[in-house]
This record gives C-alpha cells, sequence and structure tokens, in this order.
C-alpha cells in the first residue's frame, strides 16, 4: 500500500525482476515502475549497478528497491520473497530475467560452466517459480525467460539451450498447475539483444553477422524485450497463458 497525495491509501503491484541490475532486466525494471508497479530490483554482485536503476526509476517518479540474492541458492530466494511479503505485503509479478550464457561446443563443455548454467538458469528460474506458485497474489504473472536459441539450435549453445528448454517446459507446466489462482505463467524468448551477455567476448564482424541474421536486420534492445514483458505483466496480456513469445525481430 501506499498512500496519493490526498493521502488516501492505494493498492500498488509489486513486480519482482531477477537479474535487473544490467541488460535486459534493468530495462524491464524501468519499464516496469513507468508502469506503476513498485520494482524489486534483484541483482547477484553489481551492487552499485542495481542501485544506479533505482535512482534512475525514482528520478523518474517510480519507486523501487534493490535486493541481494543469487537465484541459484534456494533459501537466498525464499529469503528474498519474505522481504517483498514483510515490506509489502505480497508481490504481483515475477520476472525471471537473471541468466548466464557460456558459448562452448559440447565437447569442450567443463562440468563447472555446466552446473553453472544448469544452476542460474534452470534451477534460478525454478527456485523463484517454486516460491511464486506458493506466495504470488491472485492475478499475478509470471514472465520467465527463454531464447531464440531453442529454435535455431546453433553449434556452441548446447548446454544453454537445454537449460533455456527446460524452462519452456516448466512454463508450460506452471501455467496449468495454477489453474484457479488467476496467474498467468508464460516466456519470453529473445533473439539477439545487445547486453553484455550477447556482446562480450564476440568479434565486431561476428555481432554483425549474428545483427544481420533477423529480417529485421538489427540486435534487439533491451528495451524491445523490455515492451514484451510490460505486454505479457499487463492488463492487456491478460489472455495469454502457458505461451513462448519469441521477441526477435523475425529471425526464427
Ligand atoms: P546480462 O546483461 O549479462 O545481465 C544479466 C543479469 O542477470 C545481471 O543483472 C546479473 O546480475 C544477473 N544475474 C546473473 N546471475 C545471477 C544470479 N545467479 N542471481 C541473480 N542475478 C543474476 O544478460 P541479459 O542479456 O540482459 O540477459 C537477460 C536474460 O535474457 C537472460 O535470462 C538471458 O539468458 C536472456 N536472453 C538474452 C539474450 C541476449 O542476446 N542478450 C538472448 C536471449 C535470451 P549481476 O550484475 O549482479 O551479476
Amino acid at each position: 500500500m501506499s498512500k496519493d497525495n490526498n493521502g488516501m491509501e492505494q493498492n500498488t503491484k509489486i513486480a519482482l525482476v531477477t537479474g535487473a541490475s544490467r541488460g535486459i532486466g534493468a530495462a524491464v525494471a524501468e519499464r516496469l515502475a513507468r508502469e506503476g508497479f513498485t520494482v524489486i530490483v534483484n541483482y547477484a554482485g553489481s551492487a552499485a549497478a542495481a542501485e544506479a536503476v533505482v535512482q534512475k526509476i525514482e528520478a523518474a517518479g517510480g519507486k523501487a528497491l534493490t535486493a541481494q540474492a543469487d537465484v541459484a541458492d534456494p533459501a537466498a530466494v525464499r529469503r528474498l520473497f519474505d522481504m517483498a511479503e514483510q515490506a509489502f505485503g505480497g508481490i504481483d509479478v515475477l520476472v525471471n530475467n537473471a541468466g548466464i550464457m557460456a558459448v562452448t561446443n559440447l565437447a569442450m563443455t567443463d562440468d563447472a560452466s555446466f552446473e553453472r548454467q544448469v544452476s542460474v538458469n534452470l534451477k534460478g528460474s525454478f527456485n523463484t517459480m517454486r516460491e511464486a506458485a506458493a506466495r504470488l497474489r491472485g492475478g499475478g504473472r509470471i514472465v520467465n525467460f527463454s531464447s531464440s536459441v531453442t529454435g535455431l539450435l546453433q553449434p556452441g549453445y548446447a548446454v544453454y539451450a537445454a537449460t533455456k528448454a527446460a524452462v519452456e517446459a516448466m512454463t508450460s507446466v506452471l501455467a496449468k498447475e495454477l489453474r484457479g489462482r488467476n496467474i498467468t505463467v508464460n516466456a519470453i524468448a529473445p533473439g539477439p539483444t545487445a547486453t553484455d551477455l550477447f556482446l562480450n567476448g564476440k568479434s565486431p564482424e561476428l555481432i554483425d553477422k549474428l545483427a544481420k541474421m533477423a529480417p529485421l536486420e538489427r540486435l534487439g534492445e533491451p528495451c524491445d524485450i523490455a515492451n514484451a514483458v510490460a505486454f505479457l505483466a499487463g492488463p492487456d496480456g491478460g489472455w495469454i497463458n502457458g505461451q513462448v513469445l519469441r521477441a526477435n525481430g523475425g529471425i526464427i
């Protein structure tokens, strides 16, 4: 609850965006704040970047706060939801954006890389979905993050694509399990998007080649993806449930 200029209590919806210190998550946090949500800006290690996102939201007249938690850690995720309930009485929207990517051929992928991608992308999404399934308020929305690599299936993406395919599977199952709660569960599957995750370690030539793959002939920008998340989290997306929305300029 918050008070408006006349001192009247108002219901404010609460959105938790995981991995919101940078990239797509930061753009989603800013967009949802503009839509009137109070936003919990989760991060793993980038405290200063997360604080800068909150300051930007507040400077634009929105409400937000930072919350550190490694989504791969179930106890930390439980504490994150506990904090949100204590501060705001509950959560209405969960955006499961936190993710990592390592591009290596399967034969060259070491155990640590496999385990880290599975624990952040798959177990991390599972950890937050499990809390949300038990605790999200009625009328709530869960927006998971897959990737268009689940369709493209290029060499080098075996483990990453497998984690995202698993997230798509959990999206469909959880949408059905939440029958009767008036909560939708969907996934966004971005294509190549101009963030650290995509750009780091790639040559300008490779970036240009990948940018040209989509018929719209450019990389996605974080705000392109935030627009799609805002649709699924907002009133216009209310009839979309159990779906995977590829936001990728038509690459696949
Ligand atoms: P990014 O720029 O690398 O940002 C990743 C964010 O996730 C950061 O805020 C980071 O926080 C956070 N994070 C990483 N590990 C975490 C953990 N264990 N717990 C909590 N937060 C964690 O990535 P992005 O490109 O914005 O990607 C966002 C999502 O979109 C991911 O799920 C990714 O797989 C998906 N996606 C991206 C693309 C693309 O081309 N960019 C394409 C398809 C799908 P810290 O800063 O604190 O580390």
